[in-house]
């Protein structure tokens, strides 16, 4: 406990202890910033730092060691950077694992315009609450000349009088009514919560009658609760170019798995990239926040890239624990470095090698000038 003075008045606070996970890769160095960054803005906070993925692998053995998974346990709230994976072959996604562990069934994603930000968009509003735990994502396959696969493939035929090909690799597509029901009304209450007007349904229900028609089904079961928002739902391919059309026009959009993966970086990709895109990933009991961009392995300490992904992620997680002055102040200080376009990183200047870039640390430094400032007006 310690005492802090807020307008001349002073309160007693207890400290909120996040999780924090910093990761490999670009991960650290955002990271870093990131705890700069909420430490500016006097968030009553302390950090555990637990970390998981490659380089502990190597030490220990294990990509997720036990004590992450206690420190989340206990602490309920974490941020984290971003972890490789190495693709083919070595050990799974440590992202996924942690997702599936907890049950972080919603991984809620906004992507909006901040001025100062070149974009081909203007007014662009939109968060994509992404169904989580299962879909394609579910991990069920069977690999092509497997015993399995051919058994499997023999009992379609049997069945559903279906040919697959045997030489075949299958992938198995999930979809409950019960995570479903969750996933759905987590968009609804989100946009209750956050004054949106509308939530669209992403789906692929004139083919997949049985999975995403299902989807679709609860979708409409599950708005009509909700009479206050407005519901529609739409093609996902449809959706995808009406997003290049008229971004402006879609508000909070829900879909499964697969498509949430897809049309959220298509989304980042609207409102100026990876750089910019936070995300949560959100269950009943824990919610862990990181940003939608991956470890970026090729700019590792390069003091290059740009940490405003990292710091809205912890934005959400201000908001998320009800610290949402010091959510505010941040979002703004980000927003005007932004705007100003003075100490941005390089992906948001014109041009590839725009030599007026600057890096990671002095990109962070201009925010909590920012912030400092803030508090001087005040
Ligand atoms: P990536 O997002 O790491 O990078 C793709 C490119 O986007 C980079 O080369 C860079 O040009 C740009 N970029 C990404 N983040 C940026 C930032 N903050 N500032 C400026 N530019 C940025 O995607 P990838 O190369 O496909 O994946 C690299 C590794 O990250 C893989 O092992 C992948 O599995 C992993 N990954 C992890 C997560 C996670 O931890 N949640 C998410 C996605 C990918």
């Amino acid at each position: 406990m310690q005492k802090q003075a807020s307008k001349g008045i002073e309160k007693e606070t207890i400290k909120r202890t996040i999780t924090l996970i910093p990761g490999d890769g670009i991960g650290p160095e955002i990271t870093e910033a990131m705890v700069r960054v909420v430490e500016a803005t006097g968030a009553d906070i302390e950090w555990e730092v637990v970390n998981a993925g490659a380089e502990v692998y190597e030490r220990e053995g294990t990509v997720l060691p036990q004590r992450v998974i206690d420190s989340l346990k206990k602490n309920r709230v974490g941020i984290k950077g971003p972890i490789t994976t190495p693709v083919g072959t070595g050990f799974r996604s440590v992202n996924v694992a942690l997702r599936k562990f907890f049950d972080l069934y919603a991984c809620v994603r906004p992507c909006k315009n901040y001025p100062g930000i070149s974009s081909r968009y203007e007014g662009v509003d939109i968060v994509i609450i992404r169904e989580n735990t299962e879909d394609l994502y579910a991990g069920v396959e069977f690999e092509c000349g497997s015993s399995e696969a051919i058994e499997l493939i023999n009992f379609i035929k049997e069945r559903k009088d279906v040919d697959i090909r045997k030489d075949s690799g299958i992938s198995i597509k999930p979809i409950s009514i019960g995570a479903s029901e969750r996933i759905i009304r987590f968009a609804f209450e989100y946009a209750r919560k956050n004054n949106r007007k509308k939530v669209t349904c992403v789906h692929k229900a004139n083919i997949m009658k049985y999975s995403d028609g299902l989807f679709l089904d609860v979708f409409k079961r599950i708005a009509s609760d909700y009479q206050d928002i407005e519901s529609e739902d739409r093609i996902v391919d449809n959706m995808c170019m009406q997003l290049v059309q008229k971004p402006q026009f879609y508000d909070v959009l829900v879909l499964p798995n697969l498509y949430g993966d897809i049309v959220s970086d298509l989304a980042a990709g609207l409102v100026g990239g990876l750089g910019v895109a936070p995300g949560a990933n959100i269950g009943d009991e824990i919610a862990l926040f990181e940003p939608t961009h991956g470890s970026a392995p090729k700019y590792k300490g390069k003091n290059k890239v740009n940490p405003t992904a990292m710091m809205l992620s912890a934005v959400l997680m201000l908001k998320y624990i009800g610290e949402n002055e010091c959510a505010d102040v941040m979002e703004k200080a980000i927003a005007e470095v932004i705007k100003e376009g003075k100490y941005v990183t390089y992906d948001l200047k014109p041009g590839s090698d725009n030599h007026t870039a600057v890096g990671t640390l002095e990109m962070t430094e201009a925010i909590v000038d920012k912030i400092k400032s803030f508090k001087v007006q005040y």
